[in-house]
């Protein structure tokens, strides 16, 4: 078996920040017409000068804490050199570690679920290209690309990690697990499309590293990883040397292809940004920044399972998805039930929301509020609706935006708890099903069956204990 080593730079727009890096434009670019979120600064037009936005290094020092780097007392920016059409200045404000100062933050780790822990190289705060749209044929054809500035200067966190993983899978609960944190810290509404974007390493038998750029999704990441173990497998079975050299990920063909050789450091020239001035952070900063740390995906499933009595499976699933947390946690406002809500949630109302569940903003776009499903949970613990007719209501729900009781007051959908009315339903039972009945009177599994015939005839209204009551008293007589 090869050794395999993974290594990643994730790049994480700080996606709540009013404004770009260093200017004022926009920093929601999106939706917006080609070439109009721009000013003299981001285009880099000669005699403009960058202004730091202040927020953008409270929420990289923040980062940088919570994947347990150390955050230094000074920072300063550089010039990374290079000419591409994204990059309107011809070099990127970055940061980068020399001549005794750090980028934002240096040295941490993050745990990954098995409790394996990913080293943390670096983590810096630098600005976005622009976004080159390339027309038909892809980056591979030699036609036409265009290209918009909307997305230049708008600020990135750069996560680097040492190249600790061994293999896919690693790099997918790593990612997962990294875009929750940054969910839950606020910084990145990582469901906005290119706003997580991932650079890969992978080396081989202590070979030479390759490199695969810009990969959209983290499915795509997985991909291209076992793509590239298995190109560099079968190069070095037929004895062929695998250079270093920089790849691009073709998601329509699933293949990568090498698209330059690797620059070395000193291809960029990097040297300190002339118009920022060296930024003294402080202790008091960073001691202000620890101390307001937002609630983290660990200390909220702690918080879940002691403070609310949830169990582990349970909280997991919904800290899994930030959205149905903060939405579960604004019922429990309106009616605290926490367990049966939590359960109500995770079976019932996800197994809805499932097919919907990967796209931008379903809770927010969603006509079920809080208040639907608090009504709605509060009439099963009561005993008004089986769990049955709650889940029809909820398909009323979704569909008209309506009220639980205003359904049921519609539909007259409330359980059956008439004992006249459910007797008939057991009547008919026990008259088409005779075999069955029979074999309930010996084996008391079998009453179940029975009782599931009698909630199919009253279509799920029938008060299951009362039903289930009516059945064994008329089992226990001789000629029922
Ligand atoms: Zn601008």
């Amino acid at each position: 078996m090869s050794q395999v080593k993974i290594g990643l730079e994730i790049h994480a727009q700080i996606t709540e920040l009013e404004s770009k890096l260093f200017c004022s434009c926009r920093g929601n670019y999106r939706d917006q017409r080609p070439n109009t979120n721009i000013c003299e600064t981001c285009c880099g037009l000669p005699g403009t000068l960058p202004i730091i936005n202040k927020k953008a290094i409270e929420y990289s020092a923040m980062t940088s804490v919570a994947l347990g780097c150390s955050v230094p007392d000074k920072i300063i920016f550089y010039r990374k050199n290079y000419f591409y059409p994204d990059l309107p200045k011809n070099f990127q404000i970055t940061q980068y570690n020399v001549y005794g100062f750090s980028s934002i933050g240096i040295g941490g780790s993050f745990e990954l679920d098995d409790s394996r822990k990913i080293r943390i190289s670096r983590i810096q705060l630098e600005e976005d290209p622009g976004r080159i749209a390339y027309l038909e044929g892809g980056t591979n054809a030699r036609n036409s690309a265009l290209i918009d500035y909307n997305r230049a200067g708008v600020a990135l966190i750069e996560i680097v990690t040492e190249p600790d993983f061994t293999n896919p899978k690693e790099v997918r609960l790593f990612l997962n697990k990294l875009s929750l944190t940054l969910e839950h810290l606020a910084v990145c509404d990582t469901l906005l499309e290119g706003s997580v974007r991932c650079d890969v390493n992978v080396s081989m038998n202590g070979g030479n590293k390759v490199e695969i750029k810009n990969i959209n999704s983290f499915k795509e990441v997985e991909r291209a990883i076992n793509y590239e173990i298995t190109r560099q497998t079968n190069m070095y079975k037929r004895s062929i040397k695998i250079v270093s050299e920089t790849r691009h990920w073709d998601d329509r063909k699933k293949i990568t292809f090498m698209s330059r050789s690797k620059e070395a450091e000193h291809d960029y020239r990097y040297f300190p940004e002339p118009d920022i001035p060296m930024i003294v952070l402080g202790d008091k900063f960073i001691a202000n920044i620890r101390n307001h740390m937002p609630e983290l995906p660990n200390q909220r499933f702690d918080r879940f399972v002691s403070g609310y009595k949830l169990s582990e499976h349970a909280s997991n699933i919904l800290i899994n998805d930030k959205k149905l947390a903060d939405f579960f946690e604004s019922i429990l406002k309106l009616y605290f039930s926490p367990v049966e809500i939590a359960n109500f949630l995770i079976t019932d109302f996800k197994s809805m929301i499932l097919d919907d569940a990967e796209s931008t903003g379903y809770l927010k776009n969603m006509k079920v509020k809080p208040e639907h499903i608090a009504e709605l949970v509060k009439m099963i613990a009561a005993d008004e609706i089986s769990r049955i007719t709650a889940k029809d209501i909820l398909v009323k729900i979704f569909e008209s935006g309506m009220l639980p009781s205003e359904i049921v007051n519609d539909s007259n959908s409330l359980k059956i708890a008439d004992e006249k009315i459910l007797m008939d339903a057991v009547e008919s039972v026990f008259n088409t099903e005779k075999s069955a009945v029979e074999d309930a009177r010996t084996n008391h599994e079998a009453i179940n069956f029975l009782l599931g015939k009698v909630m199919k005839y009253t279509s799920g209204r029938a008060d299951p204990k009362i039903a289930m009551r009516l059945i064994n008293n008329k089992l226990k007589k001789p000629n029922a």
